[in-house]
């Protein structure tokens, strides 16, 4: 599957010339004309149509374009055909394109907060994000942060929670971490540095080749789901869990502010509602797929599923706290994100000792 998702990419880059819009908006007036038709493009960090969170911007402008009635015409493109996957933030903030679909963290090295956004480790659930975002105060401080940058955010699916990914070793200790070369993005890698090991970003379609030659030993993506298709048993081992890293991270759509306010309001409200449906179809994928993705892998492709030892896990989440707590700077507004977040993340832990983390136990010790 990986050589096929490698020829997608090799085709794409090929036809990248010839896949432009002739119509630009970015910058236009607004205009209210209910037959004006907007051809737009969105870039994104996913290969083509890459399954569960590459599929979603394509299906946000399907749904735009059918609410529509085609007035709004979003043409998707995958890592690389106009920009490569990292300088999507850069592409719609300047208004190259007006739409990306991606993940906050990807841009921590200029915008460090924006972690907040996509995940920090031992963070929120999946399903904790959607209440901060959606009915914590989270997407009014998103809003503002990258009002900074002329874009407009929206949540864009999320994957549930993670593994801690695939290693060509057994991890028995802390001690086995040491000098291990890991692709791990965002602030989980950085603790995974501060813990010994060494952190490298590149994007999904790279992680194959780089384990297969030996320039990484080890990577987390994302889970069976998105990993079995990637092909990354046949060359690592040892699956890991759990994804202490990610336990819930949130993908986003963002738009180039001036193109936003050139649309009509019904096609900004089409937008928003696209997004957010898109939204919960990622996460109810993944948790539809990831078992039965797992038991092929374990069933079928002979992988060694294992937990991190817990001396690993403490000394992640001690080094995470800190690093948490270091993305704030003296950026007044970086301060009330993590203060927004660090307060929800409490309340929210309190209730989860009622009701999912009760739930889950009590029935995981009553099974069959
Ligand atoms: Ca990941």
């Amino acid at each position: 599957m990986s050589k096929q998702i490698v020829g997608l990419l090799t085709i794409a880059l090929l036809l990248s010339g010839c896949g432009a819009t002739e119509n630009d908006t970015v910058g236009a007036e607004t205009v209210a004309d209910p037959a004006q038709i907007y051809r737009w493009r969105m870039v994104t960090t996913w290969p083509k149509n890459f399954p569960g969170m590459g599929m979603a911007p394509e299906r946000i402008a399907d749904r735009v374009r059918a609410m529509s009635n085609g007035r709004l015409d979003i043409t998707v493109y995958g890592a690389g055909e106009v920009v490569p996957a990292l300088e999507t933030f850069e592409a719609v903030s300047s208004g190259t394109v007006q739409m990306g679909h991606g993940a906050a963290y990807y841009w921590r090295g200029s915008v460090p907060s924006a972690q907040f956004f996509t995940a920090v480790p031992f963070g929120l659930s999946a399903q904790e994000m959607n209440g901060w975002l959606m009915h914590g105060g989270g997407m009014a401080l998103w809003e503002e942060l990258y009002a900074r940058y002329n874009l407009v955010p929206m949540v864009g699916g999320n994957t549930g929670v993670q593994m801690a990914g695939w290693f060509n070793k057994e991890i028995k200790g802390l001690a086995d971490l040491q000098g291990v070369k890991m692709r791990i993005p965002g602030l989980g890698g950085e603790v995974f540095e501060a813990a010994g090991g060494t952190a490298v970003n590149i994007p999904g379609g790279e992680i194959f080749t780089s384990l297969q030659t030996g320039v990484i030993d080890a990577a987390e993506w994302v889970g069976p789901f998105n990993d079995l298709v990637l092909g990354f048993h046949q060359v690592a081992r040892y699956y890991y869990y759990p994804g202490w890293q990610e336990p819930g991270p949130n993908l986003e759509m963002i738009i180039n502010q001036e193109a936003f306010a050139s649309l009509p309001k019904d096609l900004q409200v089409m937008l928003r509602t696209a997004a957010e449906a898109v939204n919960n179809d990622v996460l109810s994928e993944y948790t539809a797929r990831n078992n039965r993705a797992l038991t092929e892998l374990v069933e079928v492709h002979g992988v060694e599923v294992r937990r991190l030892p817990d001396d690993v896990l403490a000394k992640l989440k001690q080094i995470s706290d800190e690093r948490v707590k270091k993305l704030v700077g003296d950026d007044p507004l970086s301060l009330r994100i993590y203060e927004s977040y660090t307060a929800y993340r409490q309340g929210v832990m309190n209730y989860s000792e009622l009701s999912e983390r009760a739930f889950l136990n009590v029935r995981a010790d009553l099974k069959d």
